[in-house]
């Protein structure tokens, strides 16, 4: 399955091109003759024509063109133009879309927080997980019925944006050259296990890792595995800041996806923060749309610091967590205390009555401003 899903990304257009064109011909070549003309099954070799269940009715025998007009004619003709029939047996692009299948797949991340020591971390709100280059993320495998004899979990990352996703996700040429690895050009790698095999598909060159689907050991209902990422999303004449997804497929033995779920990753240097930042940005987003896409800044989150109960986030897990900040200077202190009092304040009324956001106040000396969009991770 996994081999003939996919086509070459570099000819995935001329492919689409060249099926429909010879689609047309073959449409046409079948559907104009009239209906004197068809030949008969006797007049057509067995193979060529009915060895293909699709071609075979359109072969109408003397005696059912005697009884007249066959109803089941048209019943059958939709199975022409299906996408089975036309179009290669592959697909252009790996299925991204979750598909949990008979057997109930799951994931699971750990809950690690958004600390600054964090290596890798998850968020729930965005379906995103953080991690710093390298370092092994733990993945818990759910399943509620015990996958066939010989299952694999396979791991591949794809470009999540449509104008990249033809591309091929491969380590950046500097990680490459400093690797070793026979396998030194794939971005994800299964950590811990001697039964990790990396793969290359011959028609697409896209990568991917597998390994063992393993039950839960006694006691215990869950599988974990172990990702890293090799690269940077950051990393030039690699991901080149482009973000990506990472498709997990529970499959059988011969590649029969089984189920499948997919989550967006960003390797970067400090998970925790771009996690709270990306969180941040998204709820205020939500709250507020078209505000937030006046405003061209956005206060850097940085170690300048004070004691402060955050409160700004509406992720709901965070929301809970207490943080505090340590801040030099009084004067830096008040100001960052009259914005937390002020978000507090926001938070009691919107608790009582649904209104917008108003105007967040940015530091405005001594802090270092990101454009939006600007990413940090090359620190
Ligand atoms: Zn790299």
């Amino acid at each position: 399955m996994f081999s003939q899903s996919l086509v070459s990304q570099d000819t995935v257009m001329d492919d689409l091109q060249l099926s429909q064109d010879s689609f047309r011909e073959l449409w046409e070549s079948v559907v104009t003759p009239s209906i004197s003309t068809i030949p008969t099954v006797n007049d057509v070799a067995p193979d060529s024509w009915r060895g293909d269940g699709n071609m075979g009715m359109l072969l109408i025998p003397d005696h059912e063109l005697a009884e007249g007009f066959d109803e089941k004619l048209f019943e059958l003709t939709p199975e022409l133009t299906s996408n089975e029939y036309v179009t290669p047996p592959a697909c252009t692009v790996p299925v991204t879309t979750d598909h949990a299948g008979d057997y109930g797949f799951k994931l699971r991340f750990h809950k690690s927080g958004t600390a600054k020591s964090v290596t890798s971390t998850y968020s729930e709100t965005l379906n995103k997980l953080y991690c710093q280059l390298a370092k092994t993320s733990p993945i818990e495998v759910l399943v509620c019925a015990q996958p066939p004899q010989g299952a694999v979990l396979r791991a591949m990352a794809v470009y999540k944006k449509s104008e990249h996703v033809a591309e091929v996700v491969r380590r950046c040429p500097h990680h490459q050259n400093e690797d070793a690895a026979e396998h030194r050009s794939h971005l994800v790698r299964v950590e811990g296990s001697q039964r990790a095999q990396y793969f290359e598909d011959s028609n697409t060159k896209r990568q991917s890792v597998t390994v063992p689907y393993e039950p839960p050991q006694l006691g215990s209902e869950i599988t974990t595995i172990l990702l890293s990422f090799m690269c940077n999303s950051s990393c030039m004449g690699g991901m080149n800041r482009r973000p990506i997804l990472t498709i997990l497929t529970l499959e059988t033995t011969e590649g029969v996806v089984l189920g499948r779920r997919c989550f967006e990753v960003r390797v970067c240097a400090c998970p925790g923060r771009d996690r709270k930042t990306e969180e941040e940005n998204h709820s205020k987003q939500e709250t507020g749309a078209k505000r937030t896409k006046k405003r061209k800044t956005e206060p850097a989150p940085d170690s300048t610091s004070l004691r402060k109960i955050r409160s700004a986030s509406s992720a709901e897990e965070d929301d809970k967590e207490m943080f505090v900040l340590q801040v030099r200077g009084r004067e830096r202190y008040e100001m960052l205390k009259k914005i937390n009092d002020g978000l507090e304040l926001l938070d009691k009324e919107s608790k009582t009555k649904v209104k917008p956001k108003s105007e967040l106040p940015t530091p405005c000396s001594g802090k270092r401003l990101l454009q939006r969009g600007e990413r940090s991770d090359s620190e």
